[in-house]
């Protein structure tokens, strides 16, 4: 059996106690242990902010862009080997883990080219400037030049290819070293990524560290310098952000959480292509990767006179998804990741049948095809309906984890679905389906403060829409409030949290000398 070793201070560190046992999910079979006992994270993180640091910061964006561009290469050329760790580890057929490892090569690219185009300057100049006195011997202006510490980045079970990527390419493009740590669960993945990219060679040592297991005393260990980069649950986040010393240091975090993302499909008449894109999206966002996406479709908001229908589709395509071990050719959707979800899931599906009716699904496990009986975390496709919005709040509430979702009705107003929208208290992405522009006018004005992304599935845009749960790099991925309040992605967005603001006051000759330099430039 493999014992995933940490990767710190440039040596891989094998542990000998306090190993977690991770599993293949569709047969139950340990398959691999996990434990960051003995590793020295003081020594880390000095490693980081003293060599990493300043290898990054001494490269210019063009050149770190192109370490992402070789990372991306060198992922690329061992696809097979993740997706097939995928598999074993996490679960997925091979459509559903490429979207976790296509999407972190993708990822890494994209940066690559928007670092080439920030071109040979070490530092961002955001703005032109200003006159702040009665002439231009006195004028401002803001650079963003890399912090001097190390990024720490937490990672979820669920992504553990494109939650290490979609972090070190930023990080990484901004001049920060990182350590990173996926979830012990499913650290198969991450773990052989980041043994490809320190076998590829192509990094500065310190630049990239790798935690397999428990972070120690790491995170009471960061200071003002250094950020804290987060995703999981919303539970976990509100307890690592409370730390003592984070506050004290006001250590910069990001964190990405739950959401109970909703599709909400408009009143009225629709057209055939973007009604067909919103069943086939709804159906795609409740079973990729089983479900197990922060960016998943939760709850399905359909006018009231358009819910028997509706109803009736998603269950006919429902039923035509094969749940089992993605070993079976058969199979579209494999097992949830680990005993725990399975047993949440349960648990989940529970609380929202005392506010909704199930519709497809039984809300217990299943036997998956190609698995032997009572063997395997599998769990089928699960649609519940709600008798109105008002039946209760586990269904604006409680994440379930896994390929379920609620049909919730509303009466048809943009204002009354945007308003239903808000009742998750804060979203990553949200849905929605209709040709009308006022009326989606509409619906942005009331939904926009309370989700991350709004995707709009129109007849123009169904051709070419890729579906609502891709977290493109192009634009903003994160929500506020219950989903975290993070950004990343989102082009520079994400960049700009590893670097430090610093407004320049002083003659305009000067400021602009040096903001200007040879290695400088305007965003
Ligand atoms: P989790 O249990 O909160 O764990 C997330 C990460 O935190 C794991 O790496 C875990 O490590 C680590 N962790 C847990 N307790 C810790 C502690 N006390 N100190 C330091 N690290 C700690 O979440 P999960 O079950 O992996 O992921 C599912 C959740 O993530 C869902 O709620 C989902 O919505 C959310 N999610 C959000 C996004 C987004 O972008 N917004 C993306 C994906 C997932 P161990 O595994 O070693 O415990």
């Amino acid at each position: 059996m493999e014992t995933l070793s940490s990767y710190v201070c440039g040596k891989w560190h094998e542990a000998s106690e306090g190993f977690q046992s991770l599993v293949d999910p569709s047969t139950g079979e340990e398959i691999a242990m996990a434990s960051s006992a003995g590793v020295d994270f003081a020594a880390a993180l000095a490693f980081a902010r003293e060599t990493g640091g300043p290898a990054l910061r001494a490269l210019t964006f063009a050149q770190r862009a192109d370490l992402l561009k070789a990372m991306a290469r060198a992922l690329r050329d061992r696809r097979d080997e993740l997706l097939e760790l995928s598999r074993i580890n996490t679960g997925t057929t091979r459509p559903h883990g490429a979207f976790d490892v296509d999407g972190a090569t993708g990822t890494l690219a994209y940066y690559a080219g928007l670092g080439k185009r920030l071109g040979d300057r070490s530092h961002l100049v955001e703005d032109e400037g200003v006159q702040l006195a009665r002439t231009e011997e006195f004028w401002g202006r803001h650079l963003l030049v890399p912090r001097r510490g190390a990024a720490v980045h937490v990672n979820a079970f669920n992504f553990p290819a494109w939650g290490f990527a979609e972090k070190a390419a930023c990080s990484l493009l901004a001049g920060m070293p990182m350590i990173t740590k996926p979830a012990t669960a499913t650290a198969m993945v991450a773990h052989r990524t980041v043994a490809i990219v320190v076998e590829a060679g192509v990094l500065p040592p310190g630049a990239l560290q790798l935690v397999c297991g428990g972070t120690g005393d790491l995170l009471d260990l960061l200071g003002p310098q250094d950020a804290l980069a987060f995703t999981g649950s919303a539970e976990t986040a509100a307890y690592l952000r409370d730390r003592d010393n984070l506050r004290r240091a006001n250590t910069r975090v990001n964190v990405e959480a739950d959401s109970l993302n909703a599709a909400v499909l408009a009143p009225g008449t629709v057209a055939e292509a973007t009604r067909e894109l919103f069943f086939t999206d709804v159906v795609r966002e409740m079973t990729q990767k089983t479900g197990q996406k922060c960016t998943a479709v939760r709850r399905i908001l359909v006018p009231e006179d358009a819910l028997d229908q509706v109803e009736a589709e998603l269950s006919r395509r429902l039923a035509e998804v094969v749940t089992g071990n993605p070993a079976d050719e058969s199979v579209t959707m494999g097992p949830l990741a680990t005993a725990q979800q399975l047993e949440d899931a349960e648990r989940g599906v529970a609380e929202l049948a005392r506010e909704a009716r199930l519709v497809v699904g039984s809300g217990e496990r299943i036997d998956g095809v190609g698995s032997p009986a009572g063997r395997g975390f599998f769990f089928g496709p699960t649609l519940l309906r709600a008798s109105s919005a008002d039946a209760g709040s586990a269904i604006h509430r409680r994440e379930v984890f896994g390929p379920v979702a609620t049909l919730v009705p509303y009466g048809g107003s943009a204002e009354e679905a945007a308003e239903m929208v808000g009742r998750a208290e804060g979203t990553l992405v949200t849905s929605v389906y209709g040709d009308d522009s006022p009326w989606l006018e509409a619906f942005v004005a009331g939904a926009g403060a309370t989700t991350g992304r709004i995707y709009l599935g129109t007849e123009r845009s169904a051709p070419a829409a890729p579906g609502s749960g891709i977290a493109l790099p192009q634009t903003l991925h994160g929500g506020p409030g219950r989903a975290g309040g993070g950004e990343e992605l989102g082009g520079l967005v994400g960049v700009r949290f590893y670097l430090q603001r610093v407004a320049l006051q002083g003659a305009r000759t000067m400021v602009d000398r040096i903001a200007e330099g040879p290695s400088a430039g305007v965003e």
